[in-house]
């Protein structure tokens, strides 16, 4: 029996040798339902494939219950991420692509679950009542990882004399991407998709048992579609770069062109853009004054933009010098007016305009992804407020062609999360917040030099930047809820991927550490990383911060 401290596996020390790091990128960036990417819209999507498959195969009319069985990280802090809240929208069909699902409803399909101890699971218009009692049903094995991935599920279905009808494990690793038994978690293309069409097969089997437990159906190996301009690192996409004279967002786009029109990469840039831009709105927008959870964390995103709205940060003359007299009628001043070394008063115009609109921008994406609102992964629940706010003052602000500029800032950094995706992790549970702020910050500031128009050198410089600035920074989070410390840090990876732009800007991609170099240090730094501190919630702030349930302050 392992013991909780064992509950995660590592992160291997060796970078995938042969397969390259091109993704789609709208496997990258893609909609879903917060508060975290591996731990609320991975098990949503392996609940919806597995009912799918299990629907595909037949074997659904002979259902009588359901058992799910949750390991390592997901067990650990799957309740302060509803987990289970996603497993029920999963298994009961729920699209968070589909814009007209109105989110504010789901919670009421889980309550139902929970009270009635049944299910209806769905696949398009094929549906089935079965038992599931959410109490005895789900296993939270907090005790034990399997050696796969830190956060595993395993999902099976009964008849009604319990014998096993169908069962499959899949594994959450990071950014919304599942992989099952039958996928290599190598493979370059991970699934995102429960539409079969879209996907290997091989990707999609799911093990339908016979009657003496072997199984009935197995996995038929397709191979994928190969890319214009495979790169396996990014020293590959410098040079691709240079010998086709495009730039990163056009090597990327070319590549697209593999799987979409030019129409749909188009249409698909937009929406994952007003995605973005909509989930900033939900949070300057929020009602409720705090987050929810025993931590009674406030909620800053709408103060934030009505202080820089209503003028507090606008013009406001500075103090003239003052005497110890006008310090003493000070209503908020601390300290000795008389001492020689006098107080500071506190200032109203203490505006740092890019900065606040961007901390303001940020918190209100992660604020609204507490709330379990629709967002965008880039490339993680987790971290989906980097991007979002360092576009979003871009286009505010310096922009004169938001379009292309979306696109190019999209594309940009999407290179850059395959490349640490592949090199590296862009999961919580295998390399901790360096994985999820670290590349978020990485991306950002690749997408923000290129606004900037700089070359491929800056932009893989500002790349390297942001992440070697995270390398060995700890998922401690108290309670298990993405709030303390994501939403600060989110705000904090947003402001240094601009300093990481406007360093790589202003010295023209010179460096010593290459982007390269930083990933292998990041994959490194993940595997050395003990595991307490890597999405389980068993040491670091999770364990130090005793916030009293009374106290509304983060
Ligand atoms: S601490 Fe970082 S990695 Fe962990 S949940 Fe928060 S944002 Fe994600």
């Amino acid at each position: 029996m392992q013991s909780r401290n064992d509950a995660a596996a590592s992160v291997s020390t060796q970078a995938p040798k042969t397969e390259h790091a091109v993704i789609s990128t709208f496997d990258l960036f893609s909609i879903g339902i917060g508060p975290s990417s591996s731990h609320t819209c991975g098990p949503l999507r392996a609940a919806r494939i597995f009912v799918n498959d299990v629907i595909e195969s037949g074997v659904h009319e002979q259902i009588h219950s359901l058992k799910i069985t949750l390991y390592g990280s997901l067990a650990l802090t799957g309740k302060g991420h509803m987990t289970d809240m996603a497993i029920c929208w999963g298994l009961q069909g729920v699209d968070p692509e589909d814009m007209s699902v109105d989110v504010a409803t789901l919670p009421a399909k889980f309550d139902s679950v929970v009270d009635t101890k049944h299910i209806e699971i769905r696949s398009g218009d094929i549906a089935k009542v079965v038992k599931f009692d959410i109490e005895n049903d789900i296993n939270w094995r907090m005790d034990k990882a399997l050696p796969r991935h830190p956060n595993a599920m395993q999902l099976s279905v009964f008849s009604d004399n319990g014998d096993l009808l169908a069962t499959n494990t899949f594994y959450s690793i990071g950014g919304g991407f599942v992989v099952h038994d039958n996928t290599e978690i190598t493979e370059n293309v991970f699934y995102k998709s429960i539409k079969k069409d879209t996907v290997d097969k091989s990707r999609r089997e799911v093990q339908v048992l016979n009657d003496d437990g072997g199984v009935a159906s197995n996995a038929v190996t397709q191979p994928h579609k190969d890319v214009p301009y495979p790169f396996h690192t990014g020293d590959e996409l410098l040079a691709l770069c240079q010998k086709h004279n495009l730039t990163i967002a056009q090597i990327v786009y070319n590549n697209e062109l593999t799987w979409y029109t030019p129409e749909e990469i188009d249409a698909k840039l937009s929406s994952i853009w007003k995605a973005m831009d909509d989930s900033i709105l939900t949070g300057i927008s929020a009602s409720d004054e705090y987050l929810p959870g025993p931590m009674k964390v406030k909620k800053r995103g709408k103060m934030l933009y009505n202080r820089l709205q209503s003028g507090l940060y606008r013009g406001i003359p500075s103090p003239s010098p003052v005497n110890s007299t006008s310090l003493a009628q000070h209503s908020k001043l601390h300290g000795d007016v008389t001492h020689p070394l006098p107080p500071i008063p506190p200032r109203r115009n203490n505006e740092v305009k890019s900065i606040d609109f961007i901390m303001c921008y940020a918190i209100a994406v992660m604020e609204a992804n507490a709330c379990a609102s629709r967002l965008v992964t880039s490339p993680t629940m987790g971290s989906a407020g980097v991007l979002p706010s360092v576009l979003k003052y871009y286009l505010e602000f310096l922009s004169h062609d938001q379009h292309n500029d979306i696109r190019q800032f999209l594309l940009t950094s999407a290179a850059v999360g395959m490349l640490i995706r592949r090199g590296a992790t862009i999961s919580a549970a295998e390399g901790g917040c360096m994985a999820e702020i670290g590349s978020a910050t990485s991306m950002a500031a690749a997408g923000f030099t290129a606004l900037n128009g700089g070359s491929t050198k800056e932009i893989l410089q500002a790349a390297e930047c942001g992440i070697e600035h995270f390398l060995g920074v700890t998922c401690d989070i108290p309670h298990g809820l993405v709030q303390v410390p994501c939403i600060e840090r989110n705000y904090l990876g947003a402001v240094k991927a601009i300093c990481a732009a406007q360093l790589a800007l202003s010295t023209g991609g010179d460096h010593v550490v290459s982007f390269d170099e930083s990933i292998k240090a990041m994959r490194e730094t993940a595997a050395l990383m003990s595991t307490q501190l890597k999405e389980t919630s068993l040491a670091g702030l999770a364990t130090s911060v005793k916030i009293p349930v009374s106290v509304p302050e983060c």
